[in-house]
């Protein structure tokens, strides 16, 4: 895949902006109570095909990309 993101040298992805689309909420409840911490927070895609949550801001949170 050419279209990937680059790589810092310590492994971590450089891209900060999720894929329009892909942002969702989690809903604890679906989940059941051992992932409520997690409730309300915001995942979304990296164009590396990384699903990771985000910042306050909108941004992808610092994260590896998938091993191929
Ligand atoms: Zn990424």
């Amino acid at each position: 895949m050419s279209d990937k993101p680059a790589v810092t040298p310590d492994g971590y992805c450089t891209n900060k902006e999720p894929i329009f689309g892909t942002i969702r909420t989690i809903n604890a409840s679906a989940t059941g109570p051992k992932f409520f911490h997690l409730h309300g927070r915001r995942m979304a895609k990296c164009p590396c095909g990384k699903e990771t949550s985000l910042t306050d801001q909108g941004n992808l949170r610092r994260h590896k990309q998938p091993q191929a």
